[in-house]
C-alpha cells in the first residue's frame, strides 16, 4: 500500500529550524500520511516526535541521516529501528563527540583561511542540537564574511580542503548500515546525486552497499532531477532495492528549496 510521505526531514536535534513537534505539527497540516525525522548522526529528537504523532495522528517512523567517511556527502538514512537500540545510541553518542572535537577544527580551518569567528556563537546557533556546517554558514553570514549562506558552503566548507580536515574522522558505511541492520531497521543510500560519481561508479558503490546490506536508494529528492530520478529507479529495479523519497526539509529559512513534500511511497517492505 502506498502513503504519502516525507522520510527526510531535519529538526533543531541537528541543524534543523523546527522542533520536532513542530515538524509533525506542520506535516499533519501540510496533509502527509507518514514521517520519518532523520537528524544527522542524532536520535535525540526521536522520542518527541514519536509522541506528537501519536497526538496528532500521523505516521512518524523512527530515522536518523549518518554522514560517513567513505565521501564527502555520503549519507546513510536509518529507519524503523527501535529508538532505544544500544548500538545506534552508541554510535551516534560517539558521533556527537566526533562533533564536538570537529568544531575546533573547522575554527582552526577557518582561521588559517583569515576567517574568524566565535565559537560561542556556532554553539548558540546549533541551540544543544549537534553541531554542524551550517551553524558555521549562519555565523559566517551574520558576520558579513559572505554574503549568502551558498557562499559559504562554495567558498570554504565544501570544498576539497574541507574534505582533507574530515579525513578518517567518521565511520565507514559499511559499519553505518550494519548497525542499522543489527538494530533491526532499514539503510537507505540518501541523495546520491550528492555523492557525484558517474553512472557506473555510482553503481558500482551501491553493489558494494547492498552486500553490505543497503535496503533502499532515496531516488526521489528536490534536487534530483527527472533524468537522474529515472537512472536511480532503474539502478534500484536492476539490483533489487526499494525506493524512498524525502525532501531533506530543515526549515524554509535554512534551506528555502528544500519544502515538506508528499512523495507516493510503498512503505509495507520497511516494517517486514
Ligand atoms: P555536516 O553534517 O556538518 O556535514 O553538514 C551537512 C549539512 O550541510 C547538510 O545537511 C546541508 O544542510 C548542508 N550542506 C552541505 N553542503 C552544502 C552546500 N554545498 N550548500 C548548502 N548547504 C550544504
Ligand atoms: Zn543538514
Ligand atoms: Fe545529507
Ligand atoms: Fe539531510
Amino acid at each position: 500500500m502506498s502513503v504519502f510521505a516525507d522520510l527526510h526531514i531535519h529538526s533543531t536535534s541537528s541543524d534543523g529550524q523546527y522542533t520536532p513537534f513542530e515538524i509533525v505539527r506542520l506535516a499533519k497540516a501540510r496533509g502527509l500520511g507518514a514521517i520519518a525525522l532523520t537528524d544527522h548522526d542524532s536520535l535525540e529528537g526521536l522520542n518527541e516526535a514519536a509522541q506528537a504523532g501519536k497526538v496528532m495522528g500521523l505516521q512518524v517512523i523512527p530515522g536518523v541521516e549518518l554522514s560517513t567517511d567513505d565521501y564527502l556527502n555520503l549519507h546513510i538514512l536509518g529507519y524503523a529501528f527501535p529508538p532505544d537500540a544500544p548500538g545506534l545510541i552508541e554510535m551516534t553518542t560517539q558521533m556527537k563527540v566526533g562533533r564536538d572535537e570537529r568544531k575546533y577544527r573547522i575554527l582552526e580551518f577557518l582561521r588559517r583561511q583569515g576567517v574568524e569567528i566565535s565559537l560561542s556563537e556556532v554553539d548558540e546557533a546549533a541551540k544543544g542540537g549537534v553541531i554542524g556546517r551550517p551553524h558555521f554558514a549562519q555565523v559566517m553570514l551574520r558576520h558579513g564574511v559572505v554574503s549568502t549562506r551558498e557562499e559559504a558552503f562554495d567558498r570554504y566548507l565544501d570544498t576539497p580542503e574541507f574534505q582533507e580536515i574530515e579525513k578518517g574522522t567518521k565511520p565507514s558505511a559499511e559499519l553505518c548500515i550494519k548497525t542499522i541492520k543489527t538494530a533491526g531497521g532499514k539503510a537507505s543510500l540518501a541523495h546520491p546525486y550528492q555523492i557525484v560519481l558517474g553512472k557506473d561508479r555510482l553503481e558500482g558503490l551501491v553493489k558494494q552497499l547492498a552486500a553490505y546490506g543497503l535496503d533502499a536508494i532515496e531516488c526521489y529528492y528536490p534536487r534530483h532531477t527527472p533524468k537522474q530520478v529515472d537512472e536511480y529507479l532503474e539502478l534500484a529495479a536492476k539490483l533489487g532495492l526499494h525506493v524512498t523519497g524525502g525532501s531533506d526539509f530543515h526549515g524554509e529559512k535554512h534551506k528555502p528549496d528544500h519544502l515538506l513534500t508528499a512523495w507516493k511511497l510503498d512503505l509495507d517492505w520497511m516494517f517486514l
